[in-house]
């Protein structure tokens, strides 16, 4: 199956020029506003107030359930995840008791009626758990949750941590999808990271996982990692596409050794030069979808029979702290050290400390560090972005009937944003509808920063380059 010749599945230009002109720090957009702006005046008894409400409406909205699950044994100098560096089996024990108290409260929160559309367990390393410690979680949240038939039930693996029965307790405990992490199969890149991941290993693994009979099984890679190279890289997507995985996720590193104080171990001087960057990107993307793989979104590719192309044909792909999702329509309760959670007009998130964490559960509340509560012009400017990222296009005219506003004069300043990259062929007015352009695909963070409202030169520090 093609993607019909308007969809925004179409792989989009890569023009060297064009990126390197607008390459600058911004935001992912995972949120809404983003999570520089939540704060702590907004804590457990607001978010406990949002998920109540959210349950008491008529025909609450499915749920995406999200664990987070922080240890590792070893560190990954790119990383920028909330961990736990251990090699002490025995430490996730508290951790799974604290988990089951948590759970325990969210689920007195929502009370009965609320169904699980969607799971996942992050990390950290989720496969750092034991079999046993994986059923044993599984079964608490079987008991606690009431799951749709046919929910989408996920898992990152480490091949690294994935032995003897992992992916057999997993598939039993009723996962259906994984999410391998590869990064680069590179032997100098692997180096340059400090993860040793032998290609023999992940394909074993993922020859296990398909004999166990996962039919859905996702591989992250990153560009712009120390030591890569157009060359390197064009020799690791041949290798995945050897695998045939499902779903390809492409990550841009996010070097902000500011924030992540292990990527200081990376030398800024070993990175792809931008111009190089650019290069192994628009290699990948010509790779990946001369070979039956869809452009998703900003940084996915997926067969064409896969739920987020056919999300995103629809119009329908939507975009959390998770990535892009076929199940837009979900609210996500994220439980664990450092998780969010998005409710319809609010996130909130969790410790980031364990100590903290544990403190919080022990003294029977949420451990709720900050948040945020949505005023209707951020829903509004929530709902614009999250269109320009994930469908490419903004009806206005249609956005105006249904916040009841004229959205010429309501955005009169950030339309006027618009004009360098109006005339850069990056977007377009078509009527009313604004369309991002092949050119300016890759831009999409850069295009959607017009509308936000809060983006100024302090928040800028806390995000990675758009390209
Ligand atoms: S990249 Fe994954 S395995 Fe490596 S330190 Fe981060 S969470 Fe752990």
């Amino acid at each position: 199956m093609d993607a019909p010749a308007n969809s925004p599945c179409v792989a989009p230009v890569v023009d060297g020029r064009l990126l390197e002109k607008y390459d600058r720090p911004g935001p992912r957009y995972t949120s809404y506003p983003t999570a520089p702006h939540f704060h702590e005046e907004f804590g457990h008894g607001d978010f406990l107030r949002e998920i109540k409400q959210g349950s008491t409406v008529n025909n609450p909205p499915p749920l995406s359930i999200y664990f987070h699950l922080p240890f590792c044994r070893s560190v990954c100098f790119f990383c920028g995840c909330n961990v736990i560096f251990t090699a002490d089996r025995k430490r996730p024990e508290a951790y799974l008791s604290a988990l089951s108290t948590e759970m325990g409260m969210v689920q007195n929160a929502l009370g009965e009626n609320r169904k699980v559309a969607q799971m996942h367990w992050g990390g950290g390393t989720p496969t750092f758990l034991s079999p046993d410690q994986i059923r044993r979680l599984a079964e608490d949240v079987r008991g606690r949750f009431c799951f749709e038939p046919g929910a989408e039930i996920s898992v990152e693996i480490d091949p690294r941590e994935t032995g003897g029965t992992h992916i057999s307790e997993l598939k039993q405990a009723g996962f259906n999808r994984l999410s391998m992490g590869v990064q680069d199969f590179d032997d100098e890149v692997q180096r340059a990271i400090h993860r040793i991941q032998p290609e023999a290993l992940t394909r074993r693994v993922f020859g296990e996982a398909r004999e166990a009979g996962f039919s859905a099984i996702s591989v992250d890679l990153i560009y712009g990692l120390p030591a890569q190279s157009e060359t390197t890289f064009a020799r690791t997507a041949e290798r995945i596409l050897d695998l045939n995985p499902d779903r390809i996720a492409l990550f841009n590193f996010a070097y902000l050794p500011q924030l992540f104080r292990h990527q200081k171990a990376i030398q800024a001087e070993r990175l792809p030069a931008p111009a190089e960057k650019i290069r192994i990107l628009q290699r990948a993307i010509e790779t990946f979808t001369s070979s039956g793989y869809r452009y998703i979104g900003m940084d996915h590719f997926a067969k064409p029979d896969d739920a987020l192309c056919r999300a995103q044909d629809a119009g329908t792909l939507g975009r959390n702290f998770q990535g892009y999702t076929p199940r837009a329509e979900c609210e996500l309760i994220g439980m664990g050290l450092s998780s969010i959670s998005q409710t319809g007009s609010a996130y909130a998130q969790n410790h980031r400390k364990l100590p903290e964490y544990m403190a919080c559960l022990d003294a029977g509340h949420l451990p709720t560090l900050r948040g945020i509560k949505l005023s209707s012009e951020d829903v509004l400017r929530r709902e614009i972005i999250m269109r320009l990222l994930c469908v490419f296009e903004l009806d206005t005219e249609e956005i105006g009937r249904r916040f009841q506003i004229d959205f010429e004069s309501h955005f009169a300043n950030d339309i006027g944003q618009l004009d360098p990259m109006i005339a850069d062929g990056l977007v377009a007015w078509h009527g009313r509808r604004l369309k991002i352009l092949p050119a300016g695909r890759m831009l999409a963070r850069n295009i959607a920063m017009a509308f936000d409202a809060y983006l100024d030169a302090k928040s800028a520090a806390r995000f990675s380059r758009t390209v």
